[in-house]
Protein backbone atom coordinates (compact mmCIF):
# COMPACT_ATOMS: atom_id res chain seq x y z
CA UNK A 1 0.00 0.00 0.00
CA UNK A 2 1.39 3.22 -1.00
CA UNK A 3 -0.29 6.36 1.24
CA UNK A 4 1.99 8.65 -0.20
CA UNK A 5 0.27 12.36 -0.84
CA UNK A 6 1.95 13.43 -4.60
CA UNK A 7 2.53 17.26 -4.65
CA UNK A 8 4.24 16.26 -7.93
CA UNK A 9 3.30 18.64 -10.80
CA UNK A 10 2.03 15.55 -13.02
CA UNK A 11 1.69 12.85 -13.18
CA UNK A 12 0.23 14.12 -9.69
CA UNK A 13 -2.28 12.95 -7.22
CA UNK A 14 -5.44 11.41 -8.47
CA UNK A 15 -8.56 13.26 -7.67
CA UNK A 16 -9.86 11.68 -4.58
CA UNK A 17 -13.24 9.92 -6.59
CA UNK A 18 -11.06 8.54 -8.81
CA UNK A 19 -10.76 4.70 -6.53
CA UNK A 20 -14.53 4.10 -6.78
CA UNK A 21 -15.02 5.71 -10.54
CA UNK A 22 -12.27 2.90 -11.21
CA UNK A 23 -13.90 0.23 -9.47
CA UNK A 24 -17.11 0.53 -11.47
CA UNK A 25 -14.93 0.79 -14.75
CA UNK A 26 -13.91 -2.68 -13.77
CA UNK A 27 -17.39 -4.05 -12.25
CA UNK A 28 -18.82 -2.33 -15.96
CA UNK A 29 -16.11 -4.10 -18.14
CA UNK A 30 -14.97 -0.39 -19.75
CA UNK A 31 -11.86 -2.26 -20.25
CA UNK A 32 -13.50 -4.53 -22.53
CA UNK A 33 -16.24 -2.43 -24.57
CA UNK A 34 -16.39 -2.19 -28.24
CA UNK A 35 -15.22 2.09 -29.26
CA UNK A 36 -18.19 1.41 -31.74
CA UNK A 37 -20.29 0.39 -29.39
CA UNK A 38 -23.50 2.70 -28.04
CA UNK A 39 -21.92 2.54 -24.58
CA UNK A 40 -18.87 3.88 -25.71
CA UNK A 41 -20.87 7.18 -27.37
CA UNK A 42 -22.40 7.71 -24.24
CA UNK A 43 -19.19 7.95 -22.14
CA UNK A 44 -18.13 9.67 -24.97
CA UNK A 45 -20.61 12.45 -24.63
CA UNK A 46 -20.73 12.33 -21.39
CA UNK A 47 -17.30 13.52 -20.97
CA UNK A 48 -17.65 16.05 -23.36
CA UNK A 49 -20.61 17.55 -21.98
CA UNK A 50 -19.30 17.93 -18.63
CA UNK A 51 -16.29 19.55 -19.82
CA UNK A 52 -18.63 22.02 -21.54
CA UNK A 53 -20.37 22.69 -18.58
CA UNK A 54 -17.09 23.20 -16.66
CA UNK A 55 -15.39 25.12 -18.64
CA UNK A 56 -17.96 26.97 -20.13
CA UNK A 57 -17.01 26.12 -23.35
CA UNK A 58 -19.02 28.22 -26.68
CA UNK A 59 -20.83 26.38 -28.92
CA UNK A 60 -18.53 27.12 -31.72
CA UNK A 61 -15.95 24.76 -30.14
CA UNK A 62 -14.92 20.69 -30.69
CA UNK A 63 -13.91 18.85 -28.06
CA UNK A 64 -11.11 16.00 -29.38
CA UNK A 65 -9.07 13.38 -27.41
CA UNK A 66 -6.12 12.40 -28.37
CA UNK A 67 -2.75 11.09 -26.74
CA UNK A 68 -1.51 13.72 -25.04
CA UNK A 69 -0.57 17.46 -25.15
CA UNK A 70 2.96 16.62 -26.86
CA UNK A 71 0.44 15.45 -29.73
CA UNK A 72 -1.34 18.00 -29.54
CA UNK A 73 1.75 20.70 -30.40
CA UNK A 74 2.58 18.53 -33.73
CA UNK A 75 -1.02 18.18 -35.10
CA UNK A 76 -1.25 21.80 -34.65
CA UNK A 77 1.50 22.75 -36.64
CA UNK A 78 0.32 19.88 -39.26
CA UNK A 79 -3.38 21.48 -39.73
CA UNK A 80 -3.04 24.91 -39.20
CA UNK A 81 0.41 26.13 -40.60
CA UNK A 82 1.39 26.94 -43.44
CA UNK A 83 4.82 28.60 -43.34
CA UNK A 84 5.05 29.97 -39.60
CA UNK A 85 4.16 29.93 -36.03
CA UNK A 86 5.25 32.30 -33.17
CA UNK A 87 5.89 30.97 -29.63
CA UNK A 88 6.36 32.93 -26.36
CA UNK A 89 8.80 30.40 -24.72
CA UNK A 90 9.78 30.77 -21.22
CA UNK A 91 10.59 27.20 -20.10
CA UNK A 92 11.13 23.49 -21.10
CA UNK A 93 7.50 23.17 -22.75
CA UNK A 94 6.56 26.36 -24.39
CA UNK A 95 10.41 25.98 -25.92
CA UNK A 96 9.25 21.90 -26.89
CA UNK A 97 6.43 23.59 -29.10
CA UNK A 98 8.83 25.94 -30.35
CA UNK A 99 10.96 22.96 -31.42
CA UNK A 100 7.95 20.57 -32.55
CA UNK A 101 7.83 23.58 -35.23
CA UNK A 102 10.90 23.25 -36.36
CA UNK A 103 10.81 19.91 -37.05
CA UNK A 104 8.30 19.91 -39.03
CA UNK A 105 9.87 22.20 -41.25
CA UNK A 106 7.96 25.30 -40.41
CA UNK A 107 9.33 28.76 -39.73
CA UNK A 108 8.77 29.32 -36.15
CA UNK A 109 9.84 32.30 -34.51
CA UNK A 110 9.98 32.72 -30.60
CA UNK A 111 10.09 35.68 -28.18
CA UNK A 112 11.92 34.70 -25.01
CA UNK A 113 11.50 35.54 -21.17
CA UNK A 114 14.12 34.19 -18.99
CA UNK A 115 13.49 31.08 -17.37
CA UNK A 116 11.45 32.25 -13.85
CA UNK A 117 9.62 35.09 -15.43
CA UNK A 118 6.60 36.19 -17.05
CA UNK A 119 6.15 38.19 -19.92
CA UNK A 120 5.56 41.86 -20.26
CA UNK A 121 3.08 41.88 -23.32
CA UNK A 122 2.76 45.13 -23.88
CA UNK A 123 6.48 44.63 -25.15
CA UNK A 124 5.56 42.42 -27.29
CA UNK A 125 5.03 42.31 -31.09
CA UNK A 126 3.62 39.74 -32.97
CA UNK A 127 5.18 38.77 -36.58
CA UNK A 128 2.08 39.85 -39.04
CA UNK A 129 2.75 36.57 -40.91
CA UNK A 130 2.18 34.81 -38.01
CA UNK A 131 -0.55 31.72 -38.35
CA UNK A 132 -0.57 30.72 -35.03
CA UNK A 133 0.43 32.50 -32.25
CA UNK A 134 1.77 30.10 -28.83
CA UNK A 135 0.97 31.32 -25.93
CA UNK A 136 1.84 29.40 -22.67
CA UNK A 137 -0.80 29.76 -19.48
CA UNK A 138 1.27 28.13 -17.13
CA UNK A 139 4.76 26.94 -17.86
CA UNK A 140 4.96 24.19 -15.34
CA UNK A 141 8.90 23.92 -15.85
CA UNK A 142 9.53 27.25 -13.75
CA UNK A 143 5.95 28.29 -12.38
CA UNK A 144 5.37 31.25 -14.18
CA UNK A 145 2.10 32.01 -15.39
CA UNK A 146 0.54 34.35 -18.22
CA UNK A 147 -3.07 36.02 -16.46
CA UNK A 148 -5.95 35.55 -18.69
CA UNK A 149 -6.08 39.30 -19.15
CA UNK A 150 -2.54 39.27 -20.90
CA UNK A 151 -3.75 36.18 -23.26
CA UNK A 152 -6.82 38.62 -24.17
CA UNK A 153 -4.64 40.88 -25.23
CA UNK A 154 -3.19 38.66 -28.44
CA UNK A 155 -5.96 38.91 -30.70
CA UNK A 156 -5.02 42.64 -31.34
CA UNK A 157 -1.54 41.97 -31.50
CA UNK A 158 -2.04 39.26 -34.05
CA UNK A 159 -3.33 39.27 -37.17
CA UNK A 160 -6.35 38.95 -37.45
CA UNK A 161 -6.04 35.29 -39.37
CA UNK A 162 -4.09 34.30 -36.77
CA UNK A 163 -5.43 31.27 -34.51
CA UNK A 164 -4.21 32.07 -30.83
CA UNK A 165 -3.30 29.15 -29.10
CA UNK A 166 -3.19 28.35 -25.40
CA UNK A 167 -1.17 25.70 -23.54
CA UNK A 168 -2.86 25.39 -20.33
CA UNK A 169 -2.34 21.66 -19.25
CA UNK A 170 -1.11 22.12 -16.09
CA UNK A 171 -3.76 24.87 -15.14
CA UNK A 172 -7.54 24.28 -16.57
CA UNK A 173 -9.48 24.31 -14.98
CA UNK A 174 -8.43 27.13 -12.98
CA UNK A 175 -8.13 29.86 -15.33
CA UNK A 176 -11.81 31.10 -17.08
CA UNK A 177 -10.55 32.19 -20.35
CA UNK A 178 -12.44 34.09 -22.81
CA UNK A 179 -12.99 31.88 -25.54
CA UNK A 180 -13.70 34.38 -27.55
CA UNK A 181 -10.44 35.96 -27.72
CA UNK A 182 -8.45 32.36 -28.39
CA UNK A 183 -8.98 29.94 -30.74
CA UNK A 184 -7.91 26.78 -29.12
CA UNK A 185 -6.50 25.29 -25.79
CA UNK A 186 -5.36 22.06 -25.08
CA UNK A 187 -4.70 19.85 -21.76
CA UNK A 188 -3.25 16.32 -21.09
CA UNK A 189 -5.54 14.64 -17.83
CA UNK A 190 -2.62 13.53 -15.67
CA UNK A 191 -2.24 17.80 -14.17
CA UNK A 192 -5.22 19.12 -13.18
CA UNK A 193 -7.83 17.21 -14.00
CA UNK A 194 -6.29 14.48 -11.62
CA UNK A 195 -6.60 11.40 -13.63
CA UNK A 196 -3.91 8.40 -14.83
CA UNK A 197 -2.03 9.83 -17.75
CA UNK A 198 -2.73 8.57 -21.48
CA UNK A 199 -5.51 11.32 -22.68
CA UNK A 200 -5.02 14.57 -24.27
CA UNK A 201 -8.00 16.97 -24.53
CA UNK A 202 -7.95 19.53 -27.71
CA UNK A 203 -10.57 22.68 -27.76
CA UNK A 204 -10.57 24.85 -30.93
CA UNK A 205 -12.61 26.66 -33.20
CA UNK A 206 -14.15 26.78 -35.88
CA UNK A 207 -11.22 28.79 -37.37
CA UNK A 208 -8.94 26.12 -36.65
CA UNK A 209 -10.95 23.71 -38.58
CA UNK A 210 -11.40 26.47 -41.54
CA UNK A 211 -7.69 26.33 -41.81
CA UNK A 212 -7.28 22.69 -42.26
CA UNK A 213 -9.54 22.71 -44.51
CA UNK A 214 -7.74 25.39 -46.62
CA UNK A 215 -4.35 23.37 -46.43
CA UNK A 216 -5.52 20.48 -47.63
CA UNK A 217 -7.43 22.53 -50.17
CA UNK A 218 -3.91 23.37 -51.59
CA UNK A 219 -3.09 20.16 -51.70
CA UNK A 220 -0.47 19.93 -48.64
CA UNK A 221 0.07 16.98 -46.20
CA UNK A 222 -2.20 17.85 -42.62
CA UNK A 223 -1.20 14.38 -41.12
CA UNK A 224 -3.32 11.12 -41.52
CA UNK A 225 -5.50 9.58 -38.79
CA UNK A 226 -5.59 12.72 -36.70
CA UNK A 227 -5.59 15.44 -39.44
CA UNK A 228 -8.53 17.64 -38.04
CA UNK A 229 -11.02 16.43 -40.77
CA UNK A 230 -10.58 12.96 -39.92
CA UNK A 231 -10.85 13.56 -35.69
CA UNK A 232 -14.13 15.75 -36.62
CA UNK A 233 -15.83 12.99 -38.67
CA UNK A 234 -15.99 10.83 -35.78
CA UNK A 235 -16.10 13.27 -33.13
CA UNK A 236 -19.29 14.04 -34.65
CA UNK A 237 -20.80 11.00 -33.91
CA UNK A 238 -19.05 10.32 -30.34
CA UNK A 239 -16.23 8.38 -31.41
CA UNK A 240 -12.72 8.35 -32.17
CA UNK A 241 -10.97 7.24 -35.24
CA UNK A 242 -8.77 4.73 -33.31
CA UNK A 243 -9.08 2.78 -30.09
CA UNK A 244 -9.02 5.21 -27.85
CA UNK A 245 -7.87 5.10 -24.00
CA UNK A 246 -10.94 4.59 -22.99
CA UNK A 247 -11.05 3.99 -19.19
CA UNK A 248 -9.45 7.60 -19.29
CA UNK A 249 -12.17 8.97 -21.16
CA UNK A 250 -15.00 7.36 -18.74
CA UNK A 251 -12.71 8.78 -15.76
CA UNK A 252 -12.66 11.80 -17.49
CA UNK A 253 -16.43 12.02 -17.62
CA UNK A 254 -17.02 10.94 -14.08
CA UNK A 255 -14.43 13.16 -12.56
CA UNK A 256 -15.75 16.27 -14.31
CA UNK A 257 -18.96 15.60 -13.73
CA UNK A 258 -17.93 15.80 -9.97
CA UNK A 259 -15.91 18.70 -10.63
CA UNK A 260 -19.33 20.66 -11.99
CA UNK A 261 -21.06 19.47 -8.79
CA UNK A 262 -18.65 21.21 -6.59
CA UNK A 263 -18.56 23.97 -9.09
CA UNK A 264 -15.67 25.81 -10.90
CA UNK A 265 -15.91 28.74 -8.96
CA UNK A 266 -15.46 26.73 -5.52
CA UNK A 267 -12.50 25.17 -7.47
CA UNK A 268 -11.13 28.86 -8.31
CA UNK A 269 -11.21 29.69 -4.94
CA UNK A 270 -9.82 26.84 -3.20
CA UNK A 271 -7.06 27.09 -5.49
CA UNK A 272 -6.45 30.92 -4.84
CA UNK A 273 -6.52 29.67 -0.94
CA UNK A 274 -3.98 27.27 -0.97
CA UNK A 275 -1.95 29.02 -3.20
CA UNK A 276 -1.91 32.28 -0.82
CA UNK A 277 -0.79 29.94 2.25
CA UNK A 278 2.29 27.54 0.14
CA UNK A 279 3.84 31.57 -0.90
CA UNK A 280 3.07 32.81 2.45
CA UNK A 281 5.08 30.24 3.85
CA UNK A 282 7.45 30.65 0.96
CA UNK A 283 7.82 34.25 1.60
CA UNK A 284 8.82 33.75 5.42
CA UNK A 285 10.86 30.63 5.05
CA UNK A 286 14.61 30.69 5.77
CA UNK A 287 15.24 27.62 3.15
CA UNK A 288 12.75 28.48 0.64
CA UNK A 289 11.71 31.39 -1.38
CA UNK A 290 9.58 31.88 -4.99
CA UNK A 291 11.22 31.05 -8.11
CA UNK A 292 9.03 33.68 -9.71
CA UNK A 293 10.23 37.24 -8.53
CA UNK A 294 7.19 39.22 -10.21
CA UNK A 295 3.72 37.88 -7.90
CA UNK A 296 1.34 38.68 -10.67
CA UNK A 297 3.59 36.50 -12.81
CA UNK A 298 3.23 33.33 -10.38
CA UNK A 299 1.35 30.77 -10.90
CA UNK A 300 -1.59 29.48 -8.61
CA UNK A 301 -1.60 25.76 -9.61
CA UNK A 302 2.37 24.94 -9.98
CA UNK A 303 4.56 26.44 -7.51
CA UNK A 304 8.12 26.79 -7.63
CA UNK A 305 10.48 27.60 -4.84
CA UNK A 306 14.18 28.38 -4.61
CA UNK A 307 15.54 26.16 -1.87
CA UNK A 308 18.88 26.10 -0.14
CA UNK A 309 18.63 22.60 0.66
CA UNK A 310 18.51 20.08 -2.03
CA UNK A 311 15.23 19.01 -3.68
CA UNK A 312 16.33 15.27 -3.03
CA UNK A 313 17.10 15.89 0.30
CA UNK A 314 13.74 17.20 0.82
CA UNK A 315 11.64 14.65 -0.50
CA UNK A 316 13.87 12.11 1.88
CA UNK A 317 12.47 13.96 4.70
CA UNK A 318 9.22 14.26 3.53
CA UNK A 319 8.80 10.55 2.21
CA UNK A 320 8.63 10.05 6.14
CA UNK A 321 5.71 11.40 6.34
CA UNK A 322 4.00 9.92 3.16
CA UNK A 323 4.31 12.80 0.82
CA UNK A 324 6.42 14.11 -2.34
CA UNK A 325 6.47 16.95 -3.87
CA UNK A 326 8.34 17.80 -7.41
CA UNK A 327 12.05 18.41 -8.09
CA UNK A 328 12.96 21.08 -9.81
CA UNK A 329 13.14 20.83 -13.98
CA UNK A 330 16.60 20.42 -15.78
CA UNK A 331 19.00 22.30 -14.44
CA UNK A 332 17.43 23.27 -11.17
CA UNK A 333 16.83 19.81 -10.34
CA UNK A 334 18.28 20.46 -6.79
CA UNK A 335 18.25 24.20 -6.65
CA UNK A 336 14.42 23.89 -6.75
CA UNK A 337 11.29 22.30 -5.93
CA UNK A 338 8.02 22.01 -7.58
CA UNK A 339 4.77 21.74 -5.65
CA UNK A 340 1.43 21.36 -7.40
CA UNK A 341 -1.00 22.84 -6.50
CA UNK A 342 -4.45 21.21 -8.19
CA UNK A 343 -8.39 20.34 -7.18
CA UNK A 344 -7.07 16.88 -6.25
CA UNK A 345 -5.03 18.49 -3.48
CA UNK A 346 -6.78 19.67 -0.76
CA UNK A 347 -6.99 22.69 1.70
CA UNK A 348 -5.67 20.44 4.44
CA UNK A 349 -3.56 17.98 2.39
CA UNK A 350 -1.46 21.44 1.50
CA UNK A 351 -1.62 22.63 5.39
CA UNK A 352 -0.05 19.42 6.84
CA UNK A 353 2.82 20.03 3.67
CA UNK A 354 3.33 23.55 5.06
CA UNK A 355 3.47 22.57 8.42
CA UNK A 356 5.91 19.68 7.42
CA UNK A 357 8.18 21.27 5.57
CA UNK A 358 8.24 24.58 7.91
CA UNK A 359 8.85 21.86 11.26
CA UNK A 360 11.32 20.07 8.84
CA UNK A 361 13.72 23.29 7.50
CA UNK A 362 12.47 26.80 8.83
C1 LIG B 1 3.13 18.25 -19.03
C2 LIG B 1 3.04 19.37 -19.97
C3 LIG B 1 2.97 19.18 -21.36
C4 LIG B 1 3.10 17.84 -22.01
O1 LIG B 1 2.13 16.94 -21.58
P1 LIG B 1 2.23 15.39 -22.02
O2 LIG B 1 1.05 14.78 -21.38
O3 LIG B 1 3.54 14.87 -21.49
O4 LIG B 1 2.18 15.38 -23.49
C5 LIG B 1 2.84 20.30 -22.17
N1 LIG B 1 2.78 21.53 -21.66
C6 LIG B 1 2.84 21.75 -20.33
C7 LIG B 1 2.76 23.13 -19.82
C8 LIG B 1 2.97 20.68 -19.45
O5 LIG B 1 3.02 20.90 -18.13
Amino acid sequence: MNNKIYFTPGPSELYPTVPQHMQTALQQKIGSISHRSKQFQEIYAHAVSGLRQLLQLPDNYEVLFLASATEVWERAIQNNVEHESFHLVNGSFSERFYETAQELGRAAQKYEAPFGQGFDVNDIEVPETAELVALIQNETSSGASLPVSEINKFREKASPDALIYVDAVSSLPYPAFDFGKVDSVYVSVQKCFGLPAGLGVWLLNERCVAKAEALLGKGLSIGSYHSLPSLLSKAKVNQTVETPNVLDIYLLGQVVEDMNRKGAETIRQEADEKAAAIYAFLERSKTFSPAVESPEHRSRTTIVANTTVPASEINKWLAEFNMAVGSGYGKHKEGQIRIANFPAHSPEQVNKLVQKLEELFG
